[in-house]
């Protein structure tokens, strides 16, 4: 290999030195995919622009690269080998997408190599480029839906498609939850059409919503920052009418030629949602898991040849080219999943505000419950705080109704007094939400005799009872074991479910309620779409229903008619060994509140609990979220943690623990003094085995973040080298979503 790590040079310069002046030869620094450093090499002829594929040699192999920068020198001394063949006559990755992903790399301290290919599509990282057809649209031709009495789904979907002027692309048909088998059956009848068109209008007709005061000057916020960079915060509780205030600023960008971007968590786009996007503008387009690769790459060439107006997508959405762009929103900001958890461990929620400052646009970051370093940036003056207090039209607050469950007597988990509460309602005609953030039957599977519990045989863990199918499941490593007649260390049959999951509560409301349908909506739910959807069909349908579920059901959704939504226990994240474990309570209870009473009828919460007095549930009851929020700030900065110290965590893992544990300390004995970084550890992961690996950390943490940033790169430039390198797995993850 004669191509060696080579810093960037900076904008073209002269040609390189020495060599005939009729032939330019230019060094051209490339990304490669992988743990790499950034590459230079040798091209004749002009200067491929930064953000274009290349085929370069790498050792006995060619690979694809993305040009980083062109100049005239390189740091590598030795001759350099020359770049294969040029892939692109325009860049595929715009140049502040560029920046952004190299900042990136920088800033959590990953290869730039491999974090510039996520600029990439996957489908294009092997150096092809898919041929761009017009997209095939969906559309309506009738405005009744005569005949379709006997066929409930052609009809649904044949109303969907009716509320779009403009129909819909049709791989945003899956996230609008319409199934294509029906549109087919419709198309037969000839009620819809299914054409290939180029140039949908920018924007559809629609009545406008007249907002409320505080919808309009939060509005007139984000339109008068047009233009330049601002950071704003959206506080406004579920159901104020944040969506419409993100809808109506677009609207200005789009009128001004712009391009704008919507983050979203990973499941909360929901069918109704993305519903308001493209039946306003038409040029809208989701990038979400379900698509392939192929069709990924599509858009990417789409949002590259500025044909998109709208690109809603998850946090890899973040490195999309809009050469138009003028306006990012990050919606239920707070979400952890715009963290990613492995790889290059990179905040999308982050990086919009560092993508924003660079593009000089502004960002609006919206959530009911924001995440407490957004809070802190916001009292610190970085982010400007828009707030919407109330709901639109009449639907107020629900109640907070704590249940202290110690002297209770729980069936499957439910009190009597909630089951009655939820009795009540169903007979008004109303629906009741239950919410548990664990799936399965029973978390945990005990001999009364002998006291044995099912564990998982590869990690800390215990196996989770499952009835449908039955059998003990791990939720870390997916093990699955057949249930157990009897203990296998006693023998008897004595074995005990202890706990409660989705299912178990499930069984329970169907027994307390035979004529009521009850609606479980989680993961094991989830890998059925046709069955999700019907699910939501019946809530939708506003007759009385009663849903249980886990996360799935607290984000996102706009249940009409559910009054009473109740969390099953509320105890587990209180005393969550990661610290965050209290905000995220808090913000599950908040989120689950705000789905009940979203219309005229008010709500109520009930939260199930054996620690009433805990601060944070007092908190919540005195003054919501942001009472929480003002002690738990108060809290952390007491003991130093984030936001008010820069985190990052250093993890290794290995078939043995004494691996795992050995190599951080060895890495910690290589740490140079420095007074401004506190090294914690090395200790064992909170499930210290997960998939038979032993798991490790060494939290560093200071007060500045350039000197953790030195620390890191010192210690990291050791990691490589320690002899015990080869035997575990080592990353870093700067700003950690979580500790386990
Ligand atoms: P959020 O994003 O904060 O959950 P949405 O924008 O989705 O809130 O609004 C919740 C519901 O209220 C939606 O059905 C929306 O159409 C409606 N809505 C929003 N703003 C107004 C308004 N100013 N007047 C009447 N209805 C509104
Ligand atoms: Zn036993
Ligand atoms: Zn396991």
């Amino acid at each position: 290999m004669t191509a060696a790590p080579g810093s960037i040079t900076g904008p073209v310069s002269a040609p390189l030195a020495g060599t005939n002046p009729s032939v330019c030869a230019w060094v051209v620094t490339v990304a490669v995919g992988g743990p790499l450093p950034l590459l230079d090499y040798r091209h004749e002829g002009p200067p491929p622009l930064p953000g274009t594929r290349v085929t370069v040699p790498l050792g006995r192999r060619t690979k694809v690269g993305v040009v980083i920068a062109t100049g005239s020198e390189s740091s590598h001394h030795g001759p350099l080998r020359p770049i294969t063949a040029v892939l692109d006559a325009a860049p595929v990755v715009t140049a502040p997408v560029l920046a952004l992903l190299l900042w990136a790399a920088s800033y959590y301290h990953h290869a730039p190599g491999d974090a510039v290919m996520h600029g990439v599509p996957l489908a294009m990282r092997n150096g092809a480029t898919p041929a761009l057809q017009p997209p095939v649209r969906w559309r309506a031709t009738v405005a009744d839906a005569a005949g379709l009495g006997r066929a409930p789904a052609q009809a649904a979907a044949l109303a969907q498609l009716q509320a779009l002027p403009n129909g819909c692309e049709e791989h945003d048909l899956a996230p609008l939850g319409i199934a294509r088998s029906v549109l087919r059956e419709l198309q037969r009848k000839g009620l819809v059409t299914c054409r290939a068109d180029a140039a949908p209008p920018q924007f559809a007709d629609h009545v406008p919503v007249e907002l409320t005061a505080e919808q309009g000057s939060a509005r007139r916020a984000l339109i008068g920052a047009l233009g330049g960079y601002k950071a704003f915060v959206l506080q406004g509780v579920t159901g104020s009418g944040k969506t419409e205030v993100y809808l109506q600023a677009i609207d200005a960008v789009l009128r001004r030629g712009g391009q704008a971007l919507v983050l979203v968590p990973e499941i909360a786009l929901t069918p109704q949602t993305l519903a308001r996007f493209i039946a306003r503008f038409p040029r809208t387009v989701v990038s979400h898991s379900a698509v392939s690769d192929t069709e990924r790459a599509r858009i990417h060439l789409r949002c590259l040849a500025g044909e998109l107006d709208v690109l809603i997508g998850t946090r890899s959405a973040i490195f999309a080219p809009l050469p138009r762009l003028a306006l990012i929103v990050v919606d239920e900001e707070h979400d952890s999943s715009f963290k990613q958890q492995d790889g290059f461990r990179y905040s999308a929620r982050d990086l919009a505000i560092k993508r924003a400052r660079d593009e000089g646009i502004p960002v609006v970051a919206g959530s009911a419950t924001p995440a407490l370093e957004t809070l802190h940036n916001a009292a610190r003056g970085r982010y400007r705080t828009l707030r919407l207090t109330a709901r639109p039209g009449r639907a107020a607050m629900p109640a907070l109704r704590i249940i202290d469950v110690r002297g209770e007597t729980l069936e499957d988990g439910l009190c009597r007094r909630l089951l009655d509460a939820i009795g009540q309602r169903l007979g008004n005609g109303e629906q009741a939400l239950v919410f548990l953030n664990r799936r399965g039957f029973a978390p945990t599977l005990q001999c009364q005799r002998c006291g044995w519990i099912a564990q998982c045989p590869h990690c800390d863990v215990r196996l989770t009872l499952h009835k449908q199918p039955p059998q003990l499941l791990c939720h870390h490593c997916d093990a699955r074991r057949p249930l157990p007649r009897a203990c296998p260390e006693c023998h008897t049959s004595e074995l005990l479910q202890r706990g409660v999951g989705t299912q178990r509560v499930e069984d329970a409301l169907v027994r307390a309620f035979p004529d009521t349908p009850v609606l479980r909506i989680d993961r094991d739910v989830a890998r059925r779409k046709d069955r999700l959807e019907q699910r939501f069909d019946v809530i939708r349908s506003g007759r009385p229903a009663i849903l249980v579920g886990t996360q799935m059901i607290a984000k996102g959704h706009h249940f009409a008619a559910v009054t009473l939504a109740a969390v099953v226990n509320a105890d587990g994240g209180l005393f969550s060994a990661d610290y965050r474990g209290p905000e995220r309570t808090a913000q599950i209870i908040v989120q689950v509140a705000g789905r009940a009473g979203r219309e005229e009828r008010p709500g109520e919460l009930w939260l199930q609990t054996s620690h009433p007095e805990h601060p944070v549930i007092a908190a919540l009851a005195r003054g919501g979220y942001e009472a929480f929020a003002a002690l738990a700030l108060a809290e952390r900065a007491e003991v130093g943690l984030p936001p008010f110290t820069a985190l990052a965590l250093l993890r290794a893992d290995a078939p043995a623990a004494e691996d795992a544990r050995t190599y951080l300390e060895q890495l910690l004995a290589t740490a140079p003094h420095d007074r401004h970084v506190q090294l914690r550890g090395p200790v064992p992961a909170p499930i210290e085995r997960r998939a038979d690996r032993h798991r490790y950390q060494l939290a560093a943490m200071s007060r500045s973040r350039p000197a953790l940033h030195r620390m890191l790169s010192t210690l990291l430039d050791c990691a490589k080298a320690l002899p015990g390198a080869r035997r575990v797995r080592f990353s870093v993850d700067v700003d950690p979503a979580d500790t386990f």
